[in-house]
């Protein structure tokens, strides 16, 4: 009997680990073939900030070759972007016409960067920073002395932000909110990590709206609400993605941000599965790479035809690049009823927060040290009681667990 058909659009992160994870679960079940839009095989993109720094290398980044896929009989298309999906003839066309027919279906497109639409931003020296190719234009560009506006103060900003002072450029994080990565930090949490950037040369602007993009045929500024003109040579918009959903939901598959899936990443047609970014499960598009690695794991499963089911993961944070060690999981803010245990200090750009409710950690901000990270991330995961480990919690592992 022929194989099962499986195809797999997008060739990221995800699309990657689900491989990985049907090699283990159902070597040879399928006939395989995956959809890339980039040119090349999948890659490390979370090192991509990295590579913009100066702290990895293209090898870095590299995952499995192409002789990878070929020895595993997965076949892979790359620079070959899909276009539509026919969910009741089951078929996939690309762009370049080539159609590629399905018995199961996975989509794995990831997100893409939001433009703000303002004033100018069609200038090619306004970027963003979500593939290889933008990495290396923002390297093209971030030459010594340039001067250079990051829109945005989350992650992907200040890791945009260091990269290019990295390279020798000034740059200035504009930030819409008053304090940076307000969705991972509390107030005095944003502002020691602001100080510990700002003597690393990169300057901010706060509570400050982008209005418009100053230059007729090349960027010169960035307007500001107030009025003021930042001068520079290049914008980066670092303010969030989508969920790239839209060849799904032309296939008429059930979409609010993001495909919905069920727990075992299925969407609303039976053959068709979603995974990473361009998923929403339970009403959460995650954004980063621990979830949609473990959406893989279920989905091998899945596909093996084993009950699995996601029940979605817990979330954290940390700043890779920028020599700011920065951690955050859980509640960041404490509610009635909760302890909160704060040790603070900022002549060491050191800060530490943790949120206790009825004896078990359920929040934990790290600025400056955040070596028992994954620590304070278990106890927070398992829910368990702290039991002993409370009286010295703050003092991190070593010692909590040698008191
Ligand atoms: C600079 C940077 C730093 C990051 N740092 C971190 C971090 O520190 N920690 C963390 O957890 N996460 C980080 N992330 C996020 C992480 O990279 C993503 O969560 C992860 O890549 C998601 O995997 P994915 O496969 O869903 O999407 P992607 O890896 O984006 O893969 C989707 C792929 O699908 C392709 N595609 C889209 N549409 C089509 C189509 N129609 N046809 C064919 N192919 C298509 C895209 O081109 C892309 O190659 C970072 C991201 C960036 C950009």
């Amino acid at each position: 009997m022929d194989r099962e058909r499986l195809v797999v659009v997008g060739a990221g992160m995800a699309s990657l680990r689900l491989l990985e994870e049907l090699k283990a679960a159902c070597p040879g079940r399928y006939a395989v073939t995956v959809i890339g839009a980039e040119p090349e095989p999948a890659y490390n993109r979370v090192l991509l900030s990295s590579l913009l720094a100066g702290e990895a290398s293209d090898e870095d980044l590299a995952f499995r070759d192409r002789a990878w896929y070929a020895a595993n009989g997965y076949r892979l298309l790359t620079g070959a972007p899909a276009q539509t999906v026919d969910a009741a003839a089951r078929r996939v066309t690309l762009k370049d016409g080539r159609v590629f027919a399905y018995d199961r279906l996975v989509l794995a497109t990831g997100s893409e960067a939001i433009r703000l639409p303002l004033p100018g931003a069609h200038l090619s020296q306004v970027l963003v920073f979500r593939d290889r190719f933008d990495a290396l234009r923002l390297k093209e560009l971030g030459v010594p002395g340039a001067r250079a506006v990051v829109i945005g103060g989350g992650l992907l900003g200040l890791e945009a932000a260091y990269g290019l002072v990295k390279l020798g450029c000034a740059v200035t994080v504009v930030h819409l909110m008053d304090k940076l990565m307000e969705r991972q930090l509390d107030a005095k949490g944003a502002a020691t990590l602001r100080r510990a950037l700002e003597a690393k040369g990169v300057a901010f602007a706060l509570g400050a709206q982008s209005k418009a993009i100053v230059g007729e045929t090349r960027v010169e500024g960035l307007e500001l609400g107030s009025g003021e003109i930042l001068p520079a040579d290049m914008i980066v918009m670092a303010c969030g993605v989508r969920p790239n959903a839209a060849l799904g939901r032309a296939a008429g598959l059930a979409a609010n941000r993001g495909l919905l899936v069920d727990d075992a990443l299925r969407t609303s047609d039976e053959r068709i599965f979603a995974l990473g970014e361009c998923a929403e499960h339970r009403g959460v598009v995650y954004g980063l790479v621990a979830p949609a690695y473990e959406q893989a794991k279920t989905l091998a499963r899945a596909l093996a035809g084993d009950a699995a089911a996601y029940g979605g993961t817990l979330l954290s944070t940390n700043l890779k690049v920028s020599g700011v060690s920065v951690f955050s999981a859980g509640a960041i803010e404490a509610e009635d009823g909760d302890e909160t245990i704060v040790l603070s200090d900022p002549g060491h750009g050191c800060y530490r927060k943790l949120i206790v409710r009825d004896d078990r950690l359920t929040g934990a901000i790290l600025v400056g040290e955040a070596s028992d990270a994954l620590w304070y991330l278990d106890l927070i995961a398992s829910g368990a009681p702290l039991g002993p480990l409370r009286d010295d919690l703050a003092f991190g592992r070593g010692f909590a667990l040698a008191a």
